[in-house]
């Protein structure tokens, strides 16, 4: 049945408000129209009086339900933002943190002109993509095992043109790499340790990729594997930039550092030591 746009509007809201997945029930439901209508939220206040049609209200009402089912807002539209630019997501790739900018940031101050560097995990491509786009004279290799996030991750590079620039490897390895070929290797590995999978949210643990969460007993696993390929695949005087869990993964890591020279941490908005730095072959003041 049509309905206006306002009606429509106060019950998906209160949907989203009964069900409590969100803290934002009126801004979920404004981008999930903002979404399907391609309107801004200016004009969902405009065009309130608007009749819909029954195509319209039974696709608002299918991503209404799955976002109170507890899905992420990003996988129910299908995309997130990062770094001020639009990234297609699916379940097999995790969501863009905001955390992650840092890591992104951090790159940005270190990556030579023309430099080539690894993007290990990249799921949807955001680190990769946005390297690339904000160091256009950069080039990238991007590493990812599974095959949904890969799938995302060319989808993000065709979309922000950067096919040209960047080389998508499917692999769970770097054997394909040649040595110390790497200006950068950096990446947002799987760090939660794993008994602590079934505390996280449950927007998180029921419906992101356990495989770019979960990182063993310690959440460590993965940078065990790291770090050696990175020290490896790097020029003398490459950096290595890995975003972490937080303060007491540093220690651990600091141990492993295998032919590279740990150079500090930075945290994030919130406080937290959020990123891991270490330079092949040179120490850094
Ligand atoms: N930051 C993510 C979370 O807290 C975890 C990402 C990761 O393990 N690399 O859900």
């Amino acid at each position: 049945m049509a309905e206006t746009l306002e009606t429509l509007r106060r019950k998906v809201a209160e949907l989203l408000f009964r069900n409590g997945v969100t803290e934002t029930p009126l801004l979920d439901t404004d981008r999930l129209f903002c979404a399907l209508l391609g309107y801004s939220r200016a004009e969902i206040w405009s065009r309130s009086r608007e009749l819909l049609d029954e195509v319209h209200v039974a696709r608002i009402l299918y991503m209404a339900r799955r976002r109170a089912g507890g899905e992420p807002l990003a996988y129910v539209l299908g995309e997130a933002g990062f770094y001020g630019r639009s990234f297609a997501v699916n379940p097999g790739c995790l969501v863009p943190r905001p955390e992650t900018e840092i890591l992104v940031e951090e790159a940005l101050k270190r990556l030579p002109e023309r430099g080539t560097f690894l993007d290990w995990g990249t799921g949807s491509g955001c680190i990769a993509a946005t390297l690339l786009l904000e160091c256009p004279t950069a080039r990238g290799f991007a590493l990812e095992a599974s095959p949904r996030a890969v799938v995302m991750a060319w989808h993000n590079f065709r979309r922000h043109g950067l096919l040209p620039a960047v080389t998508l490897l499917h692999s769970s390895t770097c054997d394909a790499l040649p040595s110390a070929c790497m200006d950068m290797v950096l990446g947002n590995p799987p760090y939660i340790p794993t008994a602590q999978i079934p505390f996280l949210m449950r927007e998180v643990r029921d419906f992101e990729p356990h495989s770019a969460l979960d990182g063993g007993v310690d959440g460590l696993d993965a940078y065990r594997f790291l770090l050696p390929v990175a020290s490896r695949l790097l020029r003398p005087g490459g950096w290595l930039l890995l975003e972490i869990g937080g303060e007491e993964q540093v220690a651990p890591l600091r141990d492993l550092e295998d032919g590279l020279v740990f150079c500090g941490s930075r945290p994030d908005l919130n406080g937290h030591i959020r990123v891991l730095l270490w330079r092949k072959g040179e120490k850094m003041a």
